[in-house]
């Protein structure tokens, strides 16, 4: 039996341990409505989902399985990422680029990130449920007295002191925890203690001495996982096997210009035919009001400039981000509403993830877009989401180093993974995020190390895409 318990002293801060004083602040009557998803689930199938889990003949099952999915999840994507780590150290000997498309263990990772941001907004979406019933006068005792139960085995899982569960529950407690913030108002204001997640973690460095002591375990047991022959095992393999990453088959004639807005895979920009020693560094998915601003402090620190890709649903929450990245003459770019995996979608949604996310983004930037990159890579070869973006003269991007930041947890791993993949292509885009402290710290270490590179052969030359696209196709040709 691998699933051994793990002895962890430390002193946890519970949260809901005062039931009374918590709900008062969160559960007043006129609680504002549940936090739209960030991800393809539609409020309505949360909905549905929440009410078949509350009238299943035993709703603590379904509600505990979500935990041991994501659970799962992440020890599957550690086993993942260390097949992925071994294909690039085989890539940096033989110095041929990793080809994400051909990579089997990328498109896994890719499916499982795609599938953990899901079943973390489910399981968002029934915390705040959860705290709406329990409270909620209205309703009948057994729902309310089911719903505490609930809210209770909530706690003790994102309390737990197993390190596995530590890690993999992490950024769900924090998500939690904006969740609640961006419903009570208090979106940029520190909660009180009460209203607070459990943080049965110290702080970062605790976590990465976490994960660089338990990895293998967490590996080895992701791998035992992936050799058993269940559901979720069926789900990864058959989803990633569909996937497809960057189209082969151009569809329209070659430009003149080498990136423009376009349907097939010329026009766009991956990197791969940037000059030697050129590149662009990216961060996606915020802005994020605690970790944007420290790159940008980062990057000004280093005479440093950067592309974002964001989230509309983001860029309205933190509009004082936006400004301040933008007065540093940073590119800020759109990367959709709210990161779906866009050819999931009806034309209906497509409309608000690509059509009105630029407006949005074009309002609170206050210029007009010229780059987007889809969630997760996904929708690159789907016609009708490279039509759309193409209509309203973006420029489609991509990457050619995944730094895995999102799952890596390691500053020091995550740099190691993008310098061998930048040794073994040379040139290109480097994909990190700005929601994750790890990302910031990994980001500064790879620039530092980039400018030991200073006076050398390898010297590295950072760009923005906007100056590396007017640059390649002819100084203001795109303009
Ligand atoms: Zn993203």
């Amino acid at each position: 039996m691998l699933k051994k318990s793990f002895a962890f002293p430390i002193a946890l801060v519970f949260f809901l341990s005062s039931c009374a004083s918590y709900n008062s602040e969160l559960l007043s009557p006129n609680a504002l409505s549940i936090r739209s998803p960030s991800s393809s689930e539609t409020e309505e199938n949360l909905e549905v989902s929440f009410q078949s889990m509350m009238n299943s003949t035993d709703p603590e099952k379904v509600f505990l399985d979500n935990f041991d999915r994501l659970k799962s999840l992440f020890t599957r994507a550690e086993s993942n990422l260390g097949e992925f780590d071994k294909e690039l150290d085989e890539s940096v000997i033989t110095h041929n680029a990793l080809s994400f498309e051909y990579s089997k263990s990328y498109r896994k990772l890719i499916v499982m990130w795609g599938l953990s941001h899901r079943l973390k907004d489910k399981m968002i979406f029934n915390y705040l449920k959860l705290t709406d019933i329990a409270y909620d006068n209205s309703v009948s005792a057994d729902k309310r007295k089911l719903a505490n139960s609930l809210l209770r085995k909530f706690k003790a899982k994102l309390d737990s002191n197993n390190p596995l569960e530590k890690i993999s529950f992490e950024e769900l407690k924090i998500e939690i925890e904006n969740a609640v913030k961006a419903r009570n108002g208090l979106l940029l204001k520190p909660m009180s203690p009460v209203e607070m997640p459990a943080t049965s973690i110290i702080d970062d460095q605790e976590k990465v001495s976490i994960l660089r002591k338990y990895r293998e375990t967490f590996r080895k047991m992701g791998r035992i996982a992936q050799d058993s022959d269940d559901e979720l095992n069926r789900i990864i393999e058959d989803k990633a096997e569909k996937l497809q990453i960057v189209d082969q088959e151009g569809r329209e004639p070659q430009s003149e210009l080498k990136f423009y807005p376009s349907t097939g895979p010329n026009g766009n920009v991956m990197g791969l035919i940037f000059p030697k020693n050129v590149w662009a560094l990216t961060y996606d998915d915020g802005p994020n009001p605690v970790h944007t601003p420290v790159i940008l402090k980062n990057l000004e620190e280093l005479g440093i400039k950067a592309t974002f890709f964001w989230l509309a649903e983001n860029v309205i929450r933190y509009q004082s981000i936006v400004d301040m990245v933008g007065e540093k003459t940073m590119v800020r770019a759109n990367h959709s509403w709210s990161h779906p995996q866009l050819p999931k979608l009806s034309d209906e949604g497509l409309q608000k993830e690509i059509v009105q996310s630029t407006a949005v983004e074009s309002k609170s930037y206050g210029e007009k877009l010229r780059f987007f990159r889809c969630p997760y890579g996904s929708g690159n070869s789907v016609p009708r989401v490279r039509k759309m973006i193409a209509d309203l003269g973006m420029i489609h991007v991509f990457w050619n180093v995944d730094t895995l930041d999102w799952q890596d947890k390691d500053p020091d791993s995550i740099v190691e993974r993008a310098k061998k993949q930048m040794q073994a292509s040379g040139h290109g885009v480097i994909l990190f995020h700005d929601i994750h402290p790890q990302s910031v710290i990994a980001s500064r270490k790879l620039i530092e190390w980039s400018k030991t590179l200073k006076g050398s052969e390898n010297a590295i030359r950072w760009v923005t895409l906007p100056e590396i696209v007017d640059e390649m196709n002819g100084a203001g040709a795109t303009k």
